[in-house]
């Protein structure tokens, strides 16, 4: 055959898909896709420093701010769930200690 080994089916290389958006690996389905709460419930669930009962589900028991991917918030809200956070660090609503 006069035909050429060309060097891979596809076009390009393989750059399709760029491993961009979260959660890029994980190719066996089946979890639970987590809803951030903030999202789903945005009037119940009012990010501000001196709700500090819904901060709390938020940082770990050492204090740390919990991850977005531990807690399900998206990006956005975890950001802001961050800012009221250390808001409400500074203004001792939220303990640094605790109980
Ligand atoms: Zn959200």
């Amino acid at each position: 055959m006069a035909r050429k080994s060309n060097s891979d089916d596809r076009d390009g290389r393989g750059r399709g898909r760029g491993p961009g958006g979260p959660g890029g690996r994980g190719g066996r389905g089946g979890r639970k896709k987590k809803v951030c709460r903030f999202c789903a419930a945005p009037r119940e669930n009012i990010i501000d420093y001196k709700n500090v009962g819904l901060l709390k589900r938020y940082v770990d028991d050492d204090r740390s701010i919990r991850k977005a991917r531990q807690t399900g918030t998206c990006r956005k809200h975890q950001a802001q769930v961050a800012t009221a956070i250390k808001r409400a660090r500074e203004v001792a609503l939220l303990g640094y200690v605790p109980e």
